[in-house]
């Protein structure tokens, strides 16, 4: 694909009639002043309203504007991922279209980009959204740090700032958008932060409201268990099944041996039908097996996939 030396700003837009023309202006000015090429590429993740209708007359007068339109609302994720695709710029800019993150900013990741990072997170510190967000978010991002070990403070904001590089190795999808920085860091690509002005909602209304939090957790479990073992399945699962089936093993001969001697000697709590750890045996040995299975479909899995092994090296002398 021919790609320039440029940015493109790549927004995903649900529904934000109200908006798509203000934040195209500022952008456009904002962008304008920076003296590089540039284009903004808009992902209409299949609005009812009149966002596609406003967004195809903005791309009448200015060539810079690329329209992506999903036929349905897939999500975020998907809005995202796709615009990465077909982004061309060396560095991606990420926002949202609802005028909620300021175009001014720009400059800003720029300029933190330029000091060597490959992913620049904003950090909306004062954040002017309802407490029923801003408290659930403050949680999911205290545990995200933790579990993670990546130190920023804001994870779900989508102003976001790469090199092109971690868009085209990133691989998103559901609802895993809000763990890009963790991804691009596990990866091995460094991830920094910037504060970034935040505005409230003006027009239109939000799509995601703390229900969200669940699944993100569910999520974490996703990235944390694909970050780790997701080259490797039978490691995981098959240290499980290993350990289940030994002990079920040699609970079954203990249980099995005391039967012989019960026929020679008689003994009758000796016999085999009179063990209740024989259930115990019997399950820890059949769980064992199944984990254990699930582990090498996971392995077939694996060596089936295309892996993305371009981006594990940065650079190669010859
Ligand atoms: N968005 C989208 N698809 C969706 C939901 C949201 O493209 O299914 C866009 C939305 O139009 C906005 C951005 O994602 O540009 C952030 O959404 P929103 O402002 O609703 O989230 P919040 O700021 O409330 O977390
Ligand atoms: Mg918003």
């Amino acid at each position: 694909m021919e790609t320039f030396t440029g940015i493109s700003v790549v927004i995903p837009v649900y529904n934000e009639d109200d908006n798509v023309l203000e934040l195209y202006k500022k952008i456009k000015s904002i962008m304008s002043a920076q003296n590089k090429a540039y284009e903004i590429i808009f992902i209409d993740d299949g609005s009812t309203d009149n966002t596609f209708q406003d967004l195809s007359a903005i791309h009448e007068n200015d060539d810079r504007v690329k329209i992506l339109r999903f036929r349905n609302n897939f999500g975020k994720a998907a809005a995202l991922s796709k615009g990465f695709e077909y982004a061309k710029g060396n560095i991606v800019i990420t926002m949202d279209g609802d005028l909620q993150d300021d175009p001014e900013e720009i400059p800003n990741f720029l300029d933190k980009i330029n000091e060597g990072y490959d992913l620049v997170s904003g950090w909306k510190y004062d954040r002017k959204d309802p407490i029923t967000k801003t408290i659930p978010s403050k949680i999911f991002n205290i545990l995200t740090r933790k579990i993670t070990g990546v130190h920023i403070h804001d994870f779900n904001c989508g102003f976001k700032a790469y090199r092109s590089d971690v868009t085209k190795s990133i691989r998103i999808y559901g609802e895993l958008h809000r763990y890009i920085p963790v991804i691009a860091f596990w990866k091995g690509y460094r991830v920094g932060e910037i504060k970034v002005k935040h505005h409230a909602r003006r027009h239109g209304k939000s799509k995601y409201g703390s229900r969200r939090l669940l699944k993100g957790f569910l999520d974490l479990i996703t990235i944390k268990f694909l970050s780790g073992f997701s080259a490797r399945p039978l490691h995981f699962f098959g240290t499980f099944g290993f350990l289940f089936f030994v002990s079920g093993f040699i609970i079954c001969l203990y249980l099995t041996i005391m039967h012989v001697l019960f026929i020679f000697e008689g003994v009758p709590e000796w016999e085999i039908r009179m063990r209740p750890l024989l259930l115990m045996g019997t399950l820890l040995i059949i769980s064992g097996i199944q984990l254990i299975s699930v582990g090498l479909i996971g392995e077939m899995i694996y060596s089936l996939s295309k892996d993305d092994n371009t981006s594990m090296i940065i650079e190669v002398l010859e």
